[in-house]
């Protein structure tokens, strides 16, 4: 019995010695990625599930516990989190994860961003000021952020750089590999014309050469209302001529699309936008099979 316990306790203590760096991410991708590169060298959790809005989330108790303990906090950025992510890191005081220290990792900083124009009017409630957010739909902006992502590993565990170096590379040389599986097959998708519900998918859009025409929303972050999506059958047609999907996150209600999908015909799709948005989206790979697979299958 206390050799049991003591055998139990001493394995305890080698997982918890393992578990070198102690990952804060806002947003599933990137916990996936995370663990992608880091393996048992990392403990990673998410803030927000695929199921939840990104943008709106609860600065709950446990999610300052978190980040109090995380020695590295990885977040999309670009204002996607202003709602909740700054209240955490107030209450939180852990200076190591603050903006411009080492555990602070920006994702969209690294990437071209879209959708900066300067012209967004927050006061008409544009939710993107700082140009889309996004950025995880493109496999592109993966591939950059991974390199990334795997060298500030290494700075904050040096004891381990060699590790994080053969996973990313392990993982980066099967990542290229899907990018071009995941190009040859969305051929037939360039120039299609989609209505997403929130501007979630303009680097999906970038990366495929899907033709965005109008999106539910009037603006991102105001709800589709009854004048605008009147508007958009009045574009698209009874018969639905103009668009080829209206597509929509899994967490944004479907009633505005169903609406138009019934009056017109167009088939309203759900894509994954984060790893456990679907049932196939288990991991990064997962998602953007499970993204073409959607695309494809409901191709007119
Ligand atoms: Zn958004």
């Amino acid at each position: 019995m206390i050799r049991t316990f003591i055998a139990g306790a001493a394995l305890l203590c080698s997982l918890a010695a393992h578990a070198e760096l102690k990952v804060f991410a806002c947003e599933p991708e990137w916990q996936s990625l995370a663990e992608a590169l880091g393996g048992d060298l990392v403990q990673a959790q998410s803030a927000t599930t695929a199921l939840q809005d990104p943008h709106y989330i609860q600065a709950r108790p446990s999610l300052i516990s978190k980040l109090r303990q995380a020695d590295l906090l990885i977040c999309s950025g670009a204002e996607l989190e202003v709602g909740w992510l700054p209240q955490l890191l107030a209450k939180s005081n852990n200076p190591q994860v603050r903006p411009g220290n080492p555990g602070w990792f920006e994702a969209s900083s690294l990437v071209r961003k879209l959708e900066v124009s300067g012209s967004v009017d927050r006061a008409l409630g544009d939710m993107h000021p700082q140009g889309n957010p996004h950025v995880q739909t493109n496999p592109h902006n993966i591939t950059i952020i991974a390199r990334a992502l795997a060298e500030r590993m290494a700075e904050l565990d040096p004891g381990h750089a060699q590790d994080y170096a053969n996973r990313a590379s392990d993982f980066l040389a099967r990542w290229n590999q899907a990018i071009t599986r995941w190009e040859t097959r969305a051929a037939p998708l360039r120039g299609k014309r989609v209505i997403p519900h929130h501007k979630s998918w303009v680097y999906l859009e970038d990366w495929l050469g899907l033709q965005e025409i109008v999106t539910l929303e009037p603006l991102p972050g105001v709800p589709p209302t009854a004048t605008h999506l009147g508007e958009i059958l009045h574009l698209v047609g009874a018969d639905g001529g103009g668009a080829d999907y209206i597509i929509r996150a899994p967490y944004q209600g479907d009633k505005p699309s169903l609406w138009l999908s019934e009056r017109t015909g167009i088939p309203a799709l759900v894509l994954p936008l984060s790893v456990g948005g679907t049932e196939k989206a288990t991991d990064l790979f997962g998602m953007f099979d499970d993204i073409l697979d959607r695309l494809l299958a409901a191709s007119r």
